[in-house]
């Protein structure tokens, strides 16, 4: 029952204001289960097939939350059923996603999406730049089916504290100067922070977390 009570401590110490989605991907239905059944509704996953194969398995009321990289060979898995997709990491992904949903008319309002910003030292992490994402919100009239809600990133994966906390107050700053240059789009999320990083992320502005080791325990691969 350690997932329950992992919960519960990080809303504890989580800001009410600050959703927090846990990050499913890799464990059985059974946990996820859990989590639902200690009051948690968002989840995230990372894998369309997975994310596929365990939305039906868990109560409506569940908000799916996509979180990986999606390949536009496999949105039919994820678009019919998602809450939000965080990971637009590409101009290419985003035509598709439109275009998708034009030819299937399957949701009653727009899709919520965050594109995702290359934030990390890594030169492999998927995300955009900060001149490709002002070009997409510049012209976000081109996506009716699609509702820009933000920005989602990843820090780099290390124990150095403060590249941390520089790397999401680079995101967070950004994120405020596209919402007030783009005012007529509600950009008021940031997706930042994961089980390691979390308290940094909250306290440079996040409005989304996404937990996965430190509600679920470690991934079998
Ligand atoms: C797996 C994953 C997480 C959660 O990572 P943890 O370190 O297990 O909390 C968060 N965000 C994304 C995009 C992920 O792929």
């Amino acid at each position: 029952m350690m997932i329950k009570e992992n919960i519960l401590k990080i809303k504890e110490e989580l800001p009410s204001a600050v959703k927090l989605v846990a990050v499913s991907k890799f464990h059985p239905v059974s946990e996820l289960m859990e989590a639902y059944d200690a009051g948690q509704r968002r989840f995230g996953e990372n894998r369309p097939q997975e994310f596929a194969e365990k939305v039906p398995r868990l109560p409506s009321d569940v908000e799916w939350h996509f979180i990986g990289h999606l390949q536009t060979n496999k949105l039919k898995l994820v678009l019919p059923y998602a809450y939000m997709v965080q990971s637009v990491d590409s101009l290419h992904l985003l035509q598709s996603v439109e275009a998708w949903l034009t030819a299937n008319p399957v949701r009653k309002e727009p899709l919520r999406v965050l594109l995702e910003m290359h934030l990390g030292a890594e030169e492999t992490k998927h995300g955009m730049s900060e001149e490709e994402i002002c070009g997409i919100f510049s012209e976000a009239s081109n996506y009716p089916h699609v509702s820009f809600c933000g920005l989602m990133g990843m820090a780099t994966n290390t124990d150095d504290q403060e590249r941390i906390r520089s790397d999401f107050e680079r995101i967070a700053s950004f994120r405020e100067k596209v919402a007030a240059t783009y005012p007529d789009l509600p950009l008021n999320e940031l997706s930042i922070g994961m089980s390691n990083d979390w308290r940094i992320a909250v306290g440079c502005g996040a409005t989304i977390v996404r937990i996965g080791t430190a509600i679920f325990g470690p991934r079998e691969y």
